[in-house]
């Protein structure tokens, strides 16, 4: 068959299968040949309760019948303020004004727009971002500005602005912390970290004092801190937001992905009344300048509000936690060639085959067909594979994933 699409990091020179999926069930996908696919990775880390939550869906359906789109510049509507309401309240009210947007890049770039803006407002302008070695914070201009470099942005790099790097927490994040008090002396515009999870930098994990110690150093200069929540946010980590876990309050924070439940897209970036009132004047020229056309869809905040409803009434934080405890019992299994077993919360990871691989070695594209001939979505980041399923997902399913990891541990224990 052939297709007039071009798909997202897919080399259609490569020929690779790309099945057509007709409907989705819990953390189950079928595809048009028949196939029952366990979604192990949560769509791309956005299904958070299932896929169709009746919930979400109705919620979806009944917006539709009311109000689909409206301008957002200078209109407002119910589920937009409500939902706003809602962020603040369940982020603790340490940031009470919520700008939307429609992905987790765009977040992140209103977040830059917003510390910039802040310093600029101020009389004093800034512009130098400090940010976290190996971190992603998506794929416009902006966001691969302050994510890490390599094969993925290479083309664009003269298009991308200079950032500074701070070294990966080791041990007890020293380093991390060093670089960044020093960093913070040459007065830089904003530090932007992924907390507790950079994920796709590989599913590393570094330690809740070092996200507070991180936060803390921001404070003390006066540097906006931007908790970059697109992955981390919505349970992922244990907690609702990973920052908890640190006890820290970002002045900026950017949430997406399962926003929505990861039904339909949006994006929120909180923000401190600090970054705000650096806006607010009567001169029209300090406003934040931005916007994109679909800026808090109707029908997509009701989906979001349908989300928080399923956090306040469901029993979301026990789901949970019986997935963290399934994902350790089962990861504590494997066998004992598998390297580099960790876990925070729902999310599980592992290295497979015998030394760094890299993102484009053959053992990424090789565990993928290996894992999507046994009927898995699985999406391994180079040698690392990750386990970041629904809640829902049922112990028979989970089986299944471990069970093919631990086949691919052994037929990949060598290499490919
Ligand atoms: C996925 C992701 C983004 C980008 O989100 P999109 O919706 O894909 O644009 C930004 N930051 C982090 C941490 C992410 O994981």
């Amino acid at each position: 068959m052939t297709s007039a699409v071009w798909h997202p990091f897919t080399q259609h020179g490569l020929g690779e299968p790309i099945p057509l999926v007709t409907h989705g069930e819990g953390a189950v996908l079928h595809t048009a040949d028949g196939r029952r696919i366990v979604d192990a990775i949560s769509s791309w880390w956005v299904t958070t309760h299932g896929h169709r939550h009746p919930r979400i869906t109705a919620a979806i359906a009944r917006q539709a019948e009311r109000l689909d789109q409206v301008i957002f510049a200078g209109w407002t509507h119910e589920p937009a303020e409500q939902l706003a309401g809602a962020l603040v309240r369940l982020t603790g009210g340490g940031m009470p004004h919520v700008f939307y947007s429609d992905s987790g890049s765009t977040a992140v770039e209103v977040a830059l727009k917003m510390a910039l803006g802040f310093w600029l407002n101020r009389g004093e302008p800034r512009h130098r971002i400090l940010t976290l070695e190996h971190g992603y914070h998506g794929d416009t201009i902006g966001t691969m500005s302050v994510g890490a470099r390599g094969v993925f942005n290479r083309a664009y790099a003269p298009l991308l602005f200079d950032v500074e790097t701070l070294p990966f927490p080791a041990g007890d994040g020293q380093n991390t912390l060093d670089a960044l008090e020093t960093a913070c002396r040459a007065g830089p515009a904003a530090l932007i970290v992924e907390p507790l999870v950079l994920g796709a930098g590989g599913m590393l994990f570094y330690p809740a004092a070092v996200l507070a110690r991180m936060r803390a150093i921001c404070s003390a200069h006066g540097v906006p801190f931007i908790a970059d929540e697109v992955m981390s946010g919505w349970g992922r980590t244990g907690t609702l937001f990973a920052c908890e876990q640190a006890g820290i309050v970002p002045d900026i924070m950017c949430v997406s992905k399962g926003l929505t439940g990861g039904v339909v897209p949006l994006a929120a970036t909180l923000a401190s009344e600090a970054i705000y009132d650096a806006h607010l004047s009567d001169d029209r020229a300090t406003m934040l300048f931005h916007s994109s056309s679909y800026t808090a869809n109707p029908i997509a905040c009701a989906a979001a509000l349908a989300n928080i409803a399923i956090w306040d009434e469901e029993p979301v934080q026990a789901r949970i936690e019986t997935l963290a405890a399934r994902q350790q019992a089962r990861l504590d299994a494997l066998p004992a060639t598998v390297r580099h077993r960790r876990r925070l919360g729902t999310i599980a990871a592992c290295a497979l085959g015998p030394a760094d691989a890299g993102y484009l070695s053959a053992l990424g594209p090789a565990l993928l067909a290996f894992f999507r001939e046994r009927d898995l979505l699985l999406r391994p980041l180079g040698e690392t594979v990750y386990v970041m399923p629904p809640y829902c997902i049922s112990e028979d399913d989970l089986d299944h994933v471990y069970a093919a990891i631990a086949e691919a541990a052994d037929r990949f224990a060598g290499g490919i």
